[in-house]
């Protein structure tokens, strides 16, 4: 969540779409979001893609494609392993993202599977809401429902994995932590020794 995952799918794709290969693009029916008929990053980046309801739907669809894109992984349950597995096997070339933890920082079947037999992987990291470290963790602000809940930064923050155990404790965005330097020159500009006053305390002085 947050760490650019879609968006580095869909530059995947849109490349696989400008070398004329041909490519099918997915996402589980569940995550509405943003579009029922797009995958949309959070920098709103966006690429049409079908709604499917169960990982086999999938198989329904590519058996043309060279390519395919399967967006938020996560929700499409173990069948998506069988799917994955046997459109490899069939010479083509599936790029899988979703999310590897879940809310409580467990493992998130099927992407540690998918991890397992995948050739090539890419961990995108996001950036932690509270210190600003890379954040791997996903940080659920509200006590609601189980495992699946969909949601964005209203439900959500990124969170790296020493703000993720302190839980409630640790308090999001407080712009000192998170930009150490800049807070410090907006709050105290620094005056090199022996240079001039600032015009307002020289009129005091006089
Ligand atoms: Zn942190």
């Amino acid at each position: 969540m947050f760490s650019g995952k879609t968006e580095e799918l869909i530059r995947r794709l849109r490349r696989a779409q400008i070398a004329r290969q041909r490519v099918e693009i997915f996402k589980p029916v569940i995550d509405d979001r943003y579009a029922k008929d797009h995958i949309v990053s959070h920098s709103e980046l966006k690429i049409p893609s079908r709604a499917v309801r169960t990982a086999k739907d999938v198989l329904r669809w590519a058996h043309e494609a060279q390519v395919i894109g399967i967006d938020e992984g996560q929700f499409l349950g173990a069948e998506l392993i069988d799917v994955c597995e046997k459109l490899a096997r069939a010479g083509k070339r599936v790029i899988v993202a979703g999310l590897d933890q879940d809310y409580m920082g467990k493992p998130f079947e099927p992407m540690p599977q998918l991890l397992a037999i995948s050739e090539f992987i890419t961990k995108t990291l996001a950036i932690c809401m509270v210190c600003g470290a890379p954040a791997n963790r996903t940080y659920r602000k509200v006590a609601k429902g189980g495992r699946v809940v969909v949601g964005g930064a209203d439900l959500y923050e990124a969170r790296c994995r020493r703000c993720f155990d302190l839980g409630q404790r640790a308090k999001a965005a407080d712009p000192i932590h998170q930009f150490p330097e800049e807070s410090h020159e907006i709050a105290k500009p620094v005056r090199r020794r022996g240079a001039a006053a600032p015009a307002r305390s020289r009129r005091r002085v006089r």
